[in-house]
């Protein structure tokens, strides 16, 4: 099993300079649940890297209060050094540790190919590409008034026909390996009366990009109470051929690794018997097995 989606600082926490002991300690939790491997893919947002490249693709949007909440979120969360955090990733892998250097990054139309040249400036192992918000209003923030209202202001087709948009245009502009939580805008529990058809252009978006997609259990613990996949998208995706990661999302030691045994029985249900990692992204086939460390 793998755990390819790990964050280092929890939202509303400001960054610490990260350690090898950290990412030493994150490696020894994910193993003693029987992951071989891991991913340190922390949003590209929380970096200044990112600040000086996309401050303000919020300027343009007509609502005053999304603007408002995205110029305090994007306050709140811009200060870390990528630098820093490839760095200490890199001297992690080089001490023979069980992990790879990744990023979660975000969906910018029209700034794709911004991002791609930053980012390419670094020896990446892996990037996850994820959609948080549609347009400016992050439907995701459970802990946000304003972007929680959305949902209330708001058609839940439209809402999950544009973050289906989103998702397409994000796995065509090419600038991702794993397509993250790919159904996440279900997180607050809001589900059209019929989503087959957005199901279904999910995972022919993966499929036709190329792109994993990732199994995570944080949707085990927001409202929805699911895995990301549901059941239904990961036959679609299962179907197609898509390569598959596994995940826990955590922010913090704690949750390194939650409920790898309750993926890991997800996967044998789909008869899933590989999963995919990267390396300088070019995919590498781990064989899920008793000796791969399925538990
Ligand atoms: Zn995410
Ligand atoms: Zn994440």
């Amino acid at each position: 099993m793998l755990d390819y989606h790990l964050h280092l600082w929890p939202h509303g926490q400001r960054d610490t300079a990260p350690t090898l002991e950290q990412l030493s300690a994150y490696c020894e939790r994910a193993t003693s649940s029987g992951v071989t491997e891991i991913a340190l893919t922390e949003h590209l947002f929380r970096f200044r890297q990112a600040d000086e490249l996309l401050r303000g693709f919020w300027d343009d949007d007509p609502d005053e209060r999304l603007r408002a909440s995205m110029t305090r979120y994007w306050d709140d969360h811009a200060h870390a050094d990528l630098d820093s955090y490839v760095s200490c990733v890199l001297e992690a892998k080089s001490e023979g540790l069980p992990v790879v250097l990744g990023l979660e990054v975000d969906y910018y139309p029209g700034r794709m190919e911004k991002v791609a040249d930053l980012l390419a400036g670094y020896p990446f192992d892996v990037l996850l590409g994820s959609v948080h918000w549609i347009g400016i209003w992050r439907f995701d923030d459970l802990a946000d008034p304003v972007s929680m209202s959305g949902w209330s202001a708001r058609d839940v087709d439209s809402a999950w026909d544009a973050y289906t948009g989103a998702i397409e245009e994000l796995a065509a502009s090419g600038t991702c390996d794993v397509l993250a939580h790919p159904d996440l805008v279900k997180v607050a529990g809001h589900r059209p009366v019929h989503p087959e058809e957005c199901w279904e252009r999910l995972a022919e978006a993966a499929a036709s990009s190329g792109m994993a997609a990732e199994l995570s259990s944080a949707g085990w613990t927001k409202p929805v109470k699911e895995m990301y996949p549901g059941p239904e998208l990961l036959e679609r995706l299962v179907a197609k051929g898509v390569p598959l990661t596994t995940a826990s999302d955590a922010h913090e030691l704690g949750n390194v690794a939650h409920r790898v045994a309750d993926i890991a029985a997800a996967l044998e249900r789909f008869h899933v018997d590989t999963l995919r990692a990267f390396r300088r992204r070019r995919p590498v086939t781990v064989q899920l097995s008793a000796s791969a460390g399925r538990p």
